[in-house]
């Protein structure tokens, strides 16, 4: 098995600067380690025609390179289904009926976390369960029997989260987010996952996830999101925060890798020469504000 780092966008549009600097850092992890780097799109949701192809020019403009061919989830239903279907042999899944609407207004179980499932349709009994197959579709969900899991992240050292019976398989049939990242990280050899620390409180269930299907866990290092002026998660509303944009305003892509890798503590060049001065440990662990751009050119 191949030891590999990746980048994993949705194709729900352009990427932004905070995007872009999280793949650099995760090509920066990854290449200053030895791994290979495999780009993923994950376009099981929200995908928009023409993105990827944009997305991939845009990250082969400020340098960040990938191994192989790209991979996209939409292509592997199959793996995701023997992965379900195996929990499912195993006791550890259960169909749901529950609308969104039901599960906010259920009354939730007693030192139960914000945001878990209430365990509704964990017990249902035989007739029951055929009358609600009758009236909607259902989602699978998994049995978990941890209410928490703690991780090791590079950067966040030993983080401990809530896992509850989370979604599997929606019941419109799209396998959910993280059944789907779990099964692809083992399945390409991924053993280090860099990716924006908004993701952090979603790693407890993937790890837990990974240990129930005897997949090694991999590395997590949960970088630093790039907010605005106002201290909020960068956004396209933000003014020009893609490339296209950037260019537009007379920043070219060379010069949006430079500020990136400056925001790191890293010197302007190309990435392999950021390489040389990549130091994990002295990331800055704090958000980046991103100042917008001084149109003086
Ligand atoms: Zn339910």
């Amino acid at each position: 098995m191949t030891s590999a780092g990746r980048f994993a966008p949705s194709p729900s549009g352009e990427l932004h600067v905070g995007n872009l600097r999280t793949a650099i850092l995760a090509w920066l992890f990854a290449r200053s380690t030895g791994r290979s780097f495999l780009l993923r799109v994950e376009d099981l949701d929200r995908a928009r025609a023409g993105a990827e192809a944009v997305q991939l020019r845009d990250l082969a403009a400020i340098g960040v390179d990938w191994d192989g061919a790209v991979v996209r989830q939409t292509a592997r239903g199959a793996l995701y289904e023997e992965a379900i279907g195996r929990l499912q042999s195993a006791g550890l899944t259960y169909e749901c009926f529950c609308t969104r609407r039901e599960i906010q207004e259920a009354p939730s179980a007693p030192h139960a976390p914000q945001g878990a499932y209430p365990g509704t349709c964990r017990n249902l009994g035989l007739a029951e369960l055929e009358y609600k197959r009758s009236t909607r579709p259902a989602a699978i969900r998994l049995r978990a029997d941890v209410a928490k899991f703690t991780v090791r992240d590079v950067l966040h050292g030993a983080y401990t989260g809530i896992v509850d019976d989370f979604v599997l398989r929606r019941n419109d049939g799209v396998t959910a987010y993280n059944l789907a990242v779990v099964v692809d990280d083992a399945e390409q050899g991924v053993d280090q996952v860099v990716r924006g620390d908004d993701l952090l409180s979603s790693t407890p269930r993937q790890a837990y996830l990974a240990s129930l299907l005897n997949i090694p866990v991999p590395e997590y290092a949960h970088v630093p999101l790039v907010v605005n002026s106002d201290g909020v998660r960068l956004a396209k509303r933000d003014g020009a925060v893609t490339l296209g944009d950037l260019d537009a305003a007379g920043i070219p892509a060379g010069e949006v890798r430079n500020l990136l890798l400056a925001s790191l503590g890293l010197p302007p060049g190309t990435l392999s020469e950021a390489l040389a001065a990549f130091h994990p440990a002295g990331l800055p662990t704090a958000p980046w504000a991103w100042k917008g751009i001084v149109n003086n050119h």
